[in-house]
């Protein structure tokens, strides 16, 4: 069965082919398919998702899986959250969005927040019921960023139980505990066919 991925992310499309070939699913990245861009308005990571999952699904008529995530600060009232690609601005900088971080956490000792991540399948752009799953990864922003792996905040980002920020953490391990690994494995036990009766 072929599903369109919403998104162009190349890591984004290894991790989820491999995961999702054993349940017979080819996936197709949206690019390939002739799909712009999707606008993603929303001031919440559901719907943006859902946004992008129906817009794909609307322009090729297949099944659609997209996803959305970002980092939220509890002392700073759940921002970046879907701002945080695009916290200082554009261009997307990741450089840039840890510094604005670090000051906007200057003098504050709460320092707990999460990573989050929804993932979000269609059968098709009018599907009355999606799949939805979610995944969060808690941890702590550090003064300073440590660490040379992940992406985005990763360098800020530590996780308490293991002592490690996420960009210290080998990717296997990242791609097993974090937000983006719970909701994926959520979504192919919910993917999976019921058995049969
Ligand atoms: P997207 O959902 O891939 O567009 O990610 C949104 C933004 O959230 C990214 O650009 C990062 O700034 C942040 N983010 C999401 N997931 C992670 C992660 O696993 N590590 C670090 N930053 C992340």
């Amino acid at each position: 069965m072929k599903l369109v991925l919403a998104s162009n992310n190349a890591k984004k499309l290894a991790e989820l082919r491999a995961i999702l070939a054993p349940l017979g699913w080819t996936l197709v990245p949206q690019g390939e398919l002739g799909v712009p861009e999707a606008e993603e308005p929303h001031c919440t990571f559901i719907e943006n998702a859902l946004a992008k999952a129906r817009h794909a699904a609307a322009h090729t008529g297949l099944p659609a899986l997209a996803d959305d995530s970002g980092i939220c600060i509890d002392a700073l009232g759940g921002a970046p959250g879907v701002q945080s690609a695009r916290y200082a601005g554009e261009p997307k900088s990741d450089a840039r969005n840890n510094d604005k971080l670090l000051a906007a956490l200057a003098d504050r000792s709460d320092r707990h927040g999460h990573y989050y991540c929804v993932l979000v399948f269609v059968r098709a752009a009018d599907d009355p019921q999606p799949i939805i799953a979610e995944g969060e990864w808690h941890g702590e922003v550090l003064p300073a960023p440590r660490g040379t792996g992940g992406f985005g905040y990763d360098p800020l980002f530590l996780i308490p139980e293991l002592g490690l920020s996420v960009a210290e953490i080998a990717a296997d391990e990242k791609n097993r505990r974090s937000h983006r690994g719970q909701a994926l494995a959520r979504l192919v036990e919910r993917l999976r066919p019921p058995p049969a009766r």
